[in-house]
């Protein structure tokens, strides 16, 4: 259920593994929802959850509309409240150094995998793995960042620590003069997911997957623990076992799914570019760390994203929520792109309080969870496919799920 990075990659996953896959998928098209045009970058040097000790006081300022990349509208919904004080739970040095590592472990794990995956299928999708550029506008900034990376710098993840010279020997085309420097991570690499997803959901095809596009699930057949069948608009679709990769899961299915899924959408903002200056446009993906955006060069197009906002279920955008990724993404590329005929987009990441993916079963044993990627999905599609399809399977996950596993 879901052809997301999730489903998608779990299908191709099944499916190698020898067993009959059916995809639903409520959409006209694979990759239609939070996997369309998210960032791009599989950020395995950047495990770091979101619940650390200062976010509290980051979450106020934002309730406040004093923070410039986190806005938060308090909804009536008691989804909101009641994750809202998850999360807080969270926000303290030891549960931070703790999700820390259960996610290091994901990402680390699903950067092997998508390389191995890509080996194995061929697909095509805009990948770049020359590094990312993680830059800083000040050196205070920098400095933090430097030393927030030492967690993961003892997690053996290679990091360099570049000034503007030397961010600008390798991308000629910043504006220098607006950095403290950058910490270049070589082994992250970045790549189109909806690109992926599509090329990977043609192969899945080739190897007997059927997509039911179109196709809303309404619910679930069930037999006492075991589900028998979904039921969706076009129909009851039979199984054995089921996984549920539907991203955010509309909250008035969860109940009967049979498992605590505490996820929120976190909306974010995302537009596709044209490149004004070939020789200006970025040759990494990056984030500027001081405005929080990311930037993803996608053949002679550029991704910019940015935004994290705490606003409910709706998708709605307007004009205004993308000027702060162009001002940002143009001081640092001030000729790389042309903003004028920009693809724009919302979406949300589906967000767990500790920001890790929950997998495993709840109540019905052959029901599988791959859900919950929050802002790492891409990062951690392909490592969270092959322990979803080893769970199916009955086998053991290749790393241990401590920290990852379905809570009823
Ligand atoms: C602006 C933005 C930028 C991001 N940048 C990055 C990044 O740079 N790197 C990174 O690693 N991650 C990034 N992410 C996060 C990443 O995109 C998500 O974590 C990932 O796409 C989640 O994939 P998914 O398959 O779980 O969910 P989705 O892609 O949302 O897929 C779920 C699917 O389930 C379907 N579905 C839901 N309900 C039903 C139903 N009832 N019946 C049938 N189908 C249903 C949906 O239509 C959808 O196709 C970003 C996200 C956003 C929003």
């Amino acid at each position: 259920m879901g052809a997301g990075l999730a489903g998608v990659t779990t299908a191709w996953e099944l499916a190698r593994d020898g067993h009959e896959v059916v995809v639903i998928e409520r959409e006209r098209q694979v990759a239609s929802a939070s996997s369309f045009a998210n960032g791009g970058i599989v950020a395995a040097s950047r495990p770091f959850p979101w619940p650390s000790p200062q976010m509290p006081g980051t979450l106020f300022r934002a309730l406040l509309g004093n923070e410039q990349a986190i806005r938060i509208r308090p909804q009536l919904d008691p989804g909101f409240w009641l994750w809202g004080l998850k999360f807080l739970a969270c926000c303290n040095e030891r549960r931070h150094a703790e999700i820390l590592r259960h996610k290091a472990r994901l990402v680390h794990y699903s950067q092997a995998r998508l390389g191995e995956l890509v080996a194995q299928s061929g697909v095509d999708y805009h990948r770049l793995v020359n590094g990312v550029m993680y830059l800083y506008r000040d050196a205070a900034a920098l400095e933090r960042g430097w030393q927030k990376a030492e967690a993961v710098r003892a997690l053996g993840i290679v990091l360099e620590r570049l000034d503007p010279a030397g961010v600008a020997g390798r991308e000629p085309g910043v504006d220098r003069s607006r950095l403290a420097g950058a910490i270049y991570a070589p082994g992250d690499e970045a790549g189109d997911s909806a690109m992926f997803c599509r090329e990977l959901a043609r192969r899945c095809e080739r190897l007997g997957v059927v997509f039911r596009l179109n196709s809303e699930v309404l619910g679930l057949d069930s037999l006492d623990v075991t589900v028998k069948s979904v039921v969706t608009h076009a129909g009851r679709v039979l199984g054995d076992a089921f996984v549920c990769a539907m991203g955010v899961v509309d909250p008035r299915m969860r109940e009967s799914l049979g498992a605590s899924l505490p996820i929120y959408p976190v909306k974010g903002y995302s537009a596709t570019v044209a490149t004004a200056r070939s020789e200006a446009m970025p040759r990494h993906a990056g984030m500027d760390e001081s405005r929080l955006i990311a930037y993803c060069p996608l053949g002679d197009r550029i991704r910019i994203t940015g935004g994290a906002e705490f606003a409910g279920y709706a998708k709605s955008h307007q004009p205004k929520d993308f000027a702060r990724l162009y001002a940002a993404f143009g001081e640092l590329f001030p000729e790389a792109a042309d903003f004028s005929a920009a693809r724009t987009w919302a979406c949300q990441r589906p967000m767990t309080p500790e920001s890790t993916p929950r997998f495993g079963t709840g109540r019905f044993i052959n029901l599988c969870f791959n859900v919950g990627h929050g802002h790492m999905g891409w990062a951690m599609a392909a490592g969270s496919a092959r322990i979803t399809a080893d769970l199916v399977s009955g086998r053991a996950p290749e790393i241990d799920l401590e920290g990852l596993r379905i809570r009823n």
